[in-house]
């Protein structure tokens, strides 16, 4: 056990002298928790590999999985990489600061221990003022995968970092709910065409928008199997997963509610008898569960997806409070933010039926 300290500092108006302090536990080998735009990471001086070697050990993740690099500058970024292809440096000066990962060739600044031994490297711009001031002030570039117990909903308040990580980590600073909910969006750009290996905030319409170029969506990207192939050696674990069975239920489309409702409605009668059941619904159908004897939580509109993400990781965590003993999930479309609301459902649940 290490002694855990929580710092408040409010987001809209930054504490400097808060930051430094939290800077100066990074640079004697220390872990500290932070948010970002996506969700709440867990950091340690991306040089320092005994550090980073505490990260996999608080969060009892696999050495085999990589964790992403934070930048504070682009200077950071020609430390960490290796070479930039061309092409996509103006790129990443438009993305940057934001919910973006790109994979590149590692320089060998970067300790094995961060990319797992790969001669590649994640890394990432974040764009919340929190984090941005915690690596200027570290001075160093600062490797984070997601501040939660591995396996488990990755956390977006520190609240859930508190559940996961207390007395593991240093720091938990507590600027409030994260913006997104959803970890960032990984392409691998050192492909031609890239391919994106985990869908995120930044939109793969989007992202081919501004490359001017086709992004490959491979199956496992979607949340679909092939998880051996996987490039991306994270993706192949289950995650995201509440210990309550989920049943995620998919269909061809889901414009029409009633629909959508009545396929959840048949498999909560067909697999809750003497269960206590709960939906993830959406805002459109959660009025016509009523009379079913369930439990509903209400992720947000269809119509607007950002919503529906970053309320996602909350209502999974919240189930196992529930007192429920089976969870249903309606499914959405794959389209936006849909690409990553459905690839974290499917890998968060333990049984998948198409209707
Ligand atoms: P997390 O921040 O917890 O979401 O984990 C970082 C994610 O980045 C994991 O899914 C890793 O597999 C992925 N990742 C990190 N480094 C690499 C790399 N060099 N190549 C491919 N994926 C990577
Ligand atoms: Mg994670």
């Amino acid at each position: 056990m290490v002694e855990t300290r929580i710092i408040k500092v409010d987001p809209l108006n930054v504490d400097e002298d808060a930051l430094r302090l939290c800077a100066s536990v990074i640079r004697r080998g220390g872990l500290v928790a932070f948010p970002t735009e996506t969700v709440y990471g867990l950091g340690a001086d991306a040089y320092n590999p005994r550090a980073v070697r505490r990260i996999f050990e608080a969060k009892q993740r696999p050495a085999d999985n990589p964790l992403i690099v934070h930048i504070a500058s682009f200077d950071q970024l020609y430390e960490v990489a290796a070479e930039i292809p061309k092409r996509i440096e103006g790129f990443l000066r438009r993305v940057w600061p934001g919910p973006l990962t790109v994979i590149l060739r590692r320089s060998d600044r970067v300790p094995d221990v961060v990319t797992a031994g790969l001669d590649t490297v994640a890394v990432r711009m974040p764009a919340h003022p929190v984090a941005q001031k915690l690596i200027e002030f570290s001075g160093v570039p600062i490797a984070a995968p997601s501040a939660n117990l591995s396996g488990r909903p990755s956390p977006t308040t520190a609240q859930h970092v508190i559940e996961d990580l207390w007395g593991r980590v240093d720091v938990i600073i507590d600027a409030g709910e994260t913006i997104f909910g959803v970890e960032s969006t990984i392409i691998d750009v050192l492909t031609d065409p890239p391919v994106l290996l985990r869908p995120g905030p930044y939109p793969v319409e989007k992202l081919r928008e501004l490359l001017g170029k086709d992004i490959v969506v491979p199956g496992f990207a979607r949340g679909l199997g092939e998880a051996e192939k996987a490039l991306s050696p994270g993706v192949k674990y289950r995650h995201y997963a509440p210990r309550t069975p989920l049943i995620l239920v998919e269909l061809e489309g889901y414009g029409d509610p009633k629909r959508v409702a009545d396929a959840v409605r048949m498999v909560v009668e067909a697999e809750g008898r003497g269960r206590r059941v709960a939906i993830l619904a959406s805002e459109e159908t959660a009025p016509l569960y009523r009379g079913l004897g369930v439990r509903v939580v209400v992720l947000g509109p269809r119509r607007d997806m950002y919503r529906v993400a970053r309320n996602l990781f909350k209502a999974l965590r919240e189930l196992d409070t529930m007192g429920v003993d089976l969870a249903v999930a309606e499914g959405f479309e794959e389209r936006g933010l849909g690409l990553a609301v459905m690839n974290r459902l499917r890998k968060a649940s333990t049984r998948i039926l198409r209707l």
